[in-house]
């Protein structure tokens, strides 16, 4: 069979213009020539032959590259992967100096608060508390402040900010931005077209989407800031697996057909729970595949654990399969979340079916 390379054929560049469902499925791919195989391989190594790029495996691995690739150009900016989240988080708080002021809502995933007070607590850094839902409060909170730090929606509250408009504020009073993106997705908000200078993922969520893998990401638009953040990596070495980083690329291929059904069935959701006598309020920022419903106290919502079959009691979210969980049940949750507040996180089994058995669980409590 008559073989014929292509290697070297120019391979027309990407246009900035794509939408993000081709983005998703074109970027952080081989080169399309012969043999290349469909996917970049698992790249596992812990080093590389001396004088190239790479040089150890704590610096760089391909396989993590393919999805920064595609993360960063959903959020517009320079991706770098984490072992997780709040390692990711971590990083980022690391460009603080010693004795700076951080800004952050009171109502932020538990985790962020605790990383937070800890760096408090030891000196590092102080923190002011504010309600992201006053916006003016918020700007006027980062004057002399190093960062504001917030997410939108908030976990589990889903207050949104506004992003724009706290950026340009943060940014007049010299202070960084960064927003933790992971509710919203790039797909629903893109926080570095606003005015943000650093935005940060746990991609266990919705970006891998399966439940099956713990992953994070910060993406910056400056050079100097993404170098930064790479450093802080390489020097903490919270680095992601290769085959994490393969699975999160997998997962975030179909992140924009997931989350389109997650949302519309979240939408369905909250019109037929709207009224139901054991909820004092169904919360829904508009979009996206979270929904927090507030029973009438703790024992009611804890009455919802055993009472499912569909919906599984667990913490965390953005998985295939439906979850929820009474956020009050962590003794670091925000004391201003409702005791029966109880965050949904909407998978892709049939809204019906959920609906149905969200309602009899509910209407068992109800009493
Ligand atoms: C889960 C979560 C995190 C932490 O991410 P991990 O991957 O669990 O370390 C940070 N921010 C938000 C909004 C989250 O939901």
């Amino acid at each position: 069979m008559p073989t014929e390379h292509h290697a070297d054929a120019p391979r027309p560049a990407l246009r900035a213009d794509l939408h993000p469902e081709t983005v998703v499925v074109t970027t952080g791919r081989p080169a399309h020539v012969p043999d290349q195989p469909m996917n970049v391989p698992i790249h596992l190594t812990s080093t590389y032959v001396a004088g190239g790029d790479l040089e150890y495996g704590r610096y760089g691995n391909a396989s993590w590259t393919a999805f920064e690739q595609t993360l960063g150009a959903l959020e517009g900016g320079r991706c770098v992967s984490f072992a997780s989240g709040i390692a990711a988080i971590a990083a980022v708080l690391d460009l603080v100096p010693v004795g700076g002021i951080v800004v952050a809502p009171r109502h932020s995933y538990t985790g962020t608060v605790g990383q937070l007070a800890d760096r408090e607590a030891s000196g590092r850094i102080s923190v002011r508390w504010v309600d992201l839902t006053d916006t003016d409060a918020v700007i006027a909170a980062t004057e002399g402040a190093a960062m504001l730090w917030f997410e939108s929606p908030t976990n589990p509250a889903l207050e949104v900010a506004d992003i724009a408009t706290l950026s340009a504020g943060a940014h007049a009073n010299g202070a960084l931005v960064a927003v933790d993106n992971t509710f919203a997705t790039p797909l629903r908000q893109r926080p570095l077209t606003d005015g943000a200078d650093l935005v940060v993922h746990s991609a266990t969520k919705s970006i891998s989407g399966h439940s099956d893998v713990l992953m994070g990401a910060v993406v910056a638009t400056d050079d100097d800031y993404a170098h930064a953040i790479v450093g802080r990596r390489s020097l903490g070495g919270a680095i992601p697996s290769a085959f994490d980083a393969f699975l999160a690329l997998r997962g975030i291929r179909t992140l924009p057909v997931r989350l389109d059904r997650a949302e519309a069935t979240a939408r369905t959701l909250v019109e037929r729970l709207a009224g139901h006598p054991a909820l004092a309020e169904v919360r829904y920022p508009g979009f996206g595949s979270i929904v927090s419903i507030v029973l009438h106290g703790a024992e009611p919502a804890d009455a919802l654990v055993g009472r499912t079959s569909l919906w599984i009691h667990a913490t965390s979210l953005g998985g295939v399969e439906s979850t929820f969980e009474r956020r009050r049940r962590w003794p670091a949750e925000a004391e201003t979340i409702p005791a029966g507040l109880v965050r949904l996180s909407v998978g892709l089994e049939h809204a019906d079916d959920l609906a149905a058995d969200l309602l009899q669980a509910l209407d068992a409590v109800a009493g």
